[in-house]
């Protein structure tokens, strides 16, 4: 028996999502004395990325069908390669979708957003963001079947490698089995830093009065090698792009570090970056309602302080 985990890719290369769900199947595999088997669907790298963080097998799948992305395809596929009760998969956008279909295909239960190794297998029982990451819950699953996400820069990457081996998987899938096809992709600025993936954000609000004062906001971004996102008032005022808006109604990310700079820190944003590890907010207002989530916090002016920690930050 094996646990099987979906290793997503993007344009053929591996997610860091992927890794870490990897990763996180590992540490159930380590526990119950099963193998972890990745399923890599159109992915051109080398499964030896795969093997870095414990997976046994790759099962690479390659079909015209599976060319464009399909929740229900995707889901049928890892569904027919399942060869236990335990299925692993980020918690990306993507695979967000396919979990809970193949949840109903398999018949298991779904838990998702997982952040913590199980500390025990049977039930098992692990930690996992709830309440919009507001809060941390430890659940139970009683049944055997199921089908997890991990939370992405949660559990993290954990290094443990094996020597595995690469099979070609034969699927019956066919375009019948897409339901959703895509039409057209815009593609979004290719050179940022995937903002759902970023370990650093630098984020700002309608404290920077103006688009024209983002140019600190990139700089510190740019020394700390993260993405940059933006509240939604933001966003809809086309200071920044959509694609940068976080919260309730745009991405929810889990970073390492969170910077928020000009933000009030209302619920609606905090939902989409409340999971983040630590969070330092930069704001005019000690009573701005951010600060009660900040692990750090700075009262004073943006225009004043992001100049001067930039200078400091380039030093290192
Ligand atoms: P403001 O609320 O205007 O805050 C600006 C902050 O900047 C203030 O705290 C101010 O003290 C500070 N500031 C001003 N000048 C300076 C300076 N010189 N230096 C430092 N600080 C300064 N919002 C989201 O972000 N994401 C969402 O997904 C989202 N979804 C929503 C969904 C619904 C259904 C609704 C009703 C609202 C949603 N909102 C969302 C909007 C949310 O309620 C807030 O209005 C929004 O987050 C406020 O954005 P802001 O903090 O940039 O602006």
């Amino acid at each position: 028996m094996a646990i099987l985990v979906y290793a997503e890719s993007h344009d053929g290369q591996y997610k860091k999502a992927a890794f870490e769900a990897v990763s996180y199947a590992k540490s159930i595999a380590d526990k119950v004395g099963d193998t972890v088997t990745a399923v890599a669907i159109n992915a051109a790298e080398s499964s030896d990325l795969l093997y870095k963080y414990g997976a046994n097998k790759v099962l690479k799948v390659s079909s015209d069908a599976l060319k464009s992305f399909s929740p229900n395809a995707y889901a049928k596929v890892l569904a027919e390669l399942k060869d236990g009760d335990t299925i692993v998969l980020p918690s990306t956008n993507d695979a967000a979708t396919i979990a809970p279909l193949l949840a109903l295909k398999t018949n298991a239960t779904l838990v998702t957003n997982l952040i913590s190794a199980p500390t025990n297998v049977s039930p098992f029982t692990a930690d996992r963001k709830a309440f919009s990451g507001k809060g941390i819950e430890t659940i139970e699953v009683t049944d055997g079947a199921k089908v997890l996400t991990v939370l992405q820069n949660a559990f993290g990457l954990k290094e443990n490698a094996v020597s595995g081996t690469e099979e070609a998987a034969n699927v019956s899938v066919s375009d019948a089995d897409a339901k959703v096809k895509v039409i057209k992709v815009e593609q979004n600025s290719s050179d940022k830093i995937d903002l759902k993936e970023a370990e650093i954000v630098v984020s700002a609000g309608r404290g920077m009065k103006g688009p024209e004062n983002w140019g600190m906001i990139e700089e510190m971004a740019n020394i700390l090698g993260a993405a940059t996102a933006c509240s939604k008032p933001v966003a809809d005022i086309h200071w920044r792009p959509h694609e940068e808006h976080v919260g309730q109604t745009g991405k929810a990310i889990s970073p390492k570090l969170y910077i928020a700079v000009g933000i009030s820190g209302a619920i609606q944003h905090l939902a989409g970056v409340n999971s983040s590890k630590t969070i330092v907010v930069i704001n005019s207002d000690a009573e701005a309602p951010f600060f009660k989530s900040a692990d750090y916090g700075i009262v004073g002016d943006a225009f004043e302080i992001v100049p001067k920690l930039n200078a400091e930050l380039k030093k290192f």
